[in-house]
């Protein structure tokens, strides 16, 4: 296959400024991008798209996806669903993501131990269609922790393993890198609704920690931690977890821990669920709403306030907001990147360089994904807008004249919320 996407407006991912160019794909790789106005000789015989009037530019990366969340309103519905229906679900959801325009995902828990590792192989084997993932484990937690669906009389599961003690943690954590998972993840923090371990506290412990990195790092597969608590972000940073979400409670010290390791780990707000679930939870005017208003709303300033000083200091902060609840539900995903404009003090090139540069590090392939290079994967967006001057034409999937994973094509379905192949 080659194809000459010619004259666009060519944004590479870099932050440089966009230019009037071409680009020449072969197979799954970019063989070529020059300026307009330069011949391009190796382009004799290629298939010529005109994209005159389109801005091209990287594939985004979804930085925390959760593929098996499928919009229900309780954790304990994915628990309730048999894995052969969940399947076909997270696929749909990969469809819908792909569909946004990210060709690429960091996915930051599954539902079920396989989940993500199935979806992965079928999306890689191209069985089915769907971003480049990364799989990660369900989410191990302590008992009373976020994601533990449990009840004294009802042994419900929700997206959470519960497991005491580093034996528990190593044991889990190894069972999920033996099933092929690429991350592990750790709830270190609660959360606003877990009653026993709220947002504020750190409730695994610096032993539980420690061994599921050790079981990960042991073979070079990564942790990825839900951290809301300050002494959760510096527990992740103390014993190497790799990419450390949500950071809200951060304290100065915690943000010089960040700023420290900041060219070894990556961070993300997923920001959009807290956004979405304070403007869904208006109105509730009950004691349990209240509670949960109140407590959301700190969360939103806290939020806030962390990473605009986070984008400060050049802390990695990568593009992704928890979709998969049924106020936050996927193929928004795109959302994001206006949310970073809009409350982290992001410019529009700084929130495509998260989405698509700096998703491209943290797929672990910064040398040939998120960015629009000779020698890069063909992971491409033409886009009937500018991004530049307003961030939101991404989240109208109308407006992708073409969607490119390794070299295939796609366009989003009118109607729908999927994407088809071209050929
Ligand atoms: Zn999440």
């Amino acid at each position: 296959m080659r194809l000459l996407i010619d004259n666009a407006r060519v944004w590479d991912g870099s932050g440089a400024a966009p230019f009037p160019g071409k680009v020449l794909v072969e197979d799954n790789r970019i063989a070529a991008v020059v300026p307009q106005a330069e011949t391009l000789a190796d382009a004799a015989g290629a298939e010529r798209l005109d994209a005159a009037g389109k801005f091209l530019m990287p594939g985004m990366v979804e930085g925390h996806a959760h593929l098996s969340f499928v919009d229900t309103p309780r954790g304990t519905a994915l628990g309730e669903l048999p894995p052969e229906d969940h399947t076909l679900m997270a696929m749909d959801a990969g469809r819908k993501l792909l569909g946004a325009g990210f060709t690429s995902a960091v996915s930051g828990a599954a539902a079920k131990i396989r989940l993500d590792v199935a979806l992965r192989d079928a999306i890689e084997q191209g069985v089915v269609d769907g971003p480049r993932l990364l799989a990660a484990s369900p989410e191990l937690t302590v008992t009373g922790g976020l994601g533990d669906g449990r009840r004294l009389h009802l042994d419900l599961q929700s997206f959470g393993v519960a497991v005491d003690g580093p034996d528990e943690v190593r044991k889990m954590a190894r069972l999920c890198l033996r099933e092929g998972v690429d991350t592990v993840k750790l709830n270190i923090s609660g959360d606003i609704g877990t009653e026993s371990a709220l947002s504020d506290v750190a409730v695994m412990t610096d032993a539980e920690v420690a061994a599921g990195v050790e079981a990960a790092h042991t073979i070079d597969r990564r942790v990825a931690a839900h951290a809301r608590a300050s002494a959760a972000v510096k527990r992740a940073v103390q014993h190497g977890v790799d990419i450390i979400y949500h950071c809200d409670f951060a304290d100065e010290e915690a943000l010089d821990m960040l700023e420290g390791v900041k060219d070894r780990i990556f961070t993300g707000p997923a920001f959009s669920l807290i956004a979405n679930r304070l403007e869904a939870i208006r109105g509730d005017n009950t004691p349990r709403g209240r509670v949960i208003s109140d407590r959301l709303k700190a969360l939103y300033e806290a939020s806030c306030g962390v990473h605009v000083e986070m984008r400060k200091r050049g802390i990695r902060i990568l593009v992704g907001g928890d979709y998969g609840f049924a106020d936050n539900p996927q193929g928004n995903n795109a959302r994001d990147l206006a949310l970073f404009v809009t409350h982290f003090g992001f410019s529009p090139s700084e929130a495509l360089q998260a989405a698509t540069r700096t998703g491209g590090e943290a797929m672990r392939r910064g040398h040939e994904l998120g960015l629009v290079k000779p020698g890069y994967l063909a992971d491409l967006l033409l886009v009937d807008g500018d991004p530049l001057a307003d961030i939101r034409v991404l989240q109208d999937r109308k407006r992708f004249a073409l969607i490119m994973k390794d070299g295939v094509r796609y366009r989003p379905c009118e109607g729908t919320p999927h994407v088809r192949r071209l050929h």
